[in-house]
């Protein structure tokens, strides 16, 4: 079950929080003093409905995207970027499962979307399969003949040691309980398999610089906010190991960029439409976005102290 309140202590390293700066709702930022993570006392929230279709299609940008399915080409380029690094992750650390004697490798996507990177790893020759709460998301995944779930991964169950890959790509900071999530994603790989996240950089220069305006100061959507020595806590606390952080490019629409530019500006709030045959894909970056692959080690028991050494693998 997952809390339906923000915690009182650091749900990584139960230190006592400190109170940073107030962000745009005007609520506290929360900061663990040992691993940087940062957390607000956010309210219940309900991601099944926040979720709907205009989150993906709003007009005037008070929440979501201008138009998601135009974000496509730059979300498959990433898909085929993250799933050359998994595959270089698995072969420098096949783990228990000697490459070759598994035909068809298995990944599963944890808040998946409209489902372009699960199509990507189809194409490259995974059996991909994932959740997403968003029903509006989970049709459009599922129009494209993938196995998705329209399930929150609180209430799902999955096989354990069944896959070579988990990922969770900008979902992390959305969850009420990251631990238990993560926990349940790291259960579902075999040794030696791949999680992979993406999320926010709480330390990043951008986000320092930018105090309580920070762009993933995403309220009320985002909940948490991890820096690299939390998320590695974390993924400790979870049985994993690190195995490569990254700074993460996006590749997005041009109109985009534009579009969010005007956003954080507070200016222009309307999606911007460029002139036919201008969509072109660019790449963007802050720095202040972790690509994290972690490994599966030999299961310790659950959520062990986050004193505990690096699991041996
Ligand atoms: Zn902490």
């Amino acid at each position: 079950m997952s809390p339906s309140a923000a915690p009182r202590r650091c749900p990584i390293c139960d230190s006592e929080p400190r109170r940073s700066f107030r962000l745009s709702n005007a609520a506290p930022l929360l900061r663990c003093p040992r691993c940087a993570l940062g957390w607000w006392p956010w309210p219940a929230f309900e991601p099944k409905l926040f979720y709907d279709h205009q989150y993906f299609q709003s007009a005037n940008l008070e929440r979501g995207y201008g138009d998601y399915a135009s974000l496509e080409p730059g979300l498959r380029h990433m898909a085929r970027s993250r799933l050359r690094r998994i595959a270089r992750v698995l072969e420098a650390r096949p783990g228990d499962t000697v490459p070759g004697t598994v035909s068809t490798p298995r990944v599963f996507d944890i808040g998946c979307g409209t489902g372009c990177f699960l199509e990507e790893a189809g194409r490259a020759g995974w059996e991909a399969g994932g959740c997403e709460v968003s029903a509006h998301a989970a049709d459009r995944a599922r129009a494209r003949g993938l196995a998705v779930t329209c399930t929150p991964i609180e209430q799902l169950d999955l096989p354990p040691n069944r896959y070579d890959c988990v990922a969770l790509w900008d979902v992390a900071e959305h969850l009420r309980d990251p631990l238990g999530a993560l926990a349940k994603a790291a259960g579902a790989l075999r040794p030696g398999g791949v999680l992979a996240l993406s999320t926010g950089d709480i330390t990043s220069l951008c986000a320092r610089l930018s105090g309580p305006r920070w762009h993933l100061f995403n309220l009320p959507e985002h909940l948490y906010f991890f820096s690299p020595g939390s998320l590695r806590k974390l993924l400790i606390r979870v049985g994993c190991r690190v195995r490569h952080m990254t700074r993460e490019v996006s590749w997005v629409p041009l109109a985009y960029v534009l579009e969010r530019l005007g956003k954080s500006v507070g200016g222009r709030e309307r999606p911007v439409r460029l002139p036919r045959g201008a969509n072109w894909v660019v790449p963007a970056t802050l720095f202040d976005v972790l690509g994290v692959y972690a490994t599966r080690g030999t299961p310790t028991r659950r959520y062990p102290p986050c004193s505990a050494t690096e699991p041996r693998l």
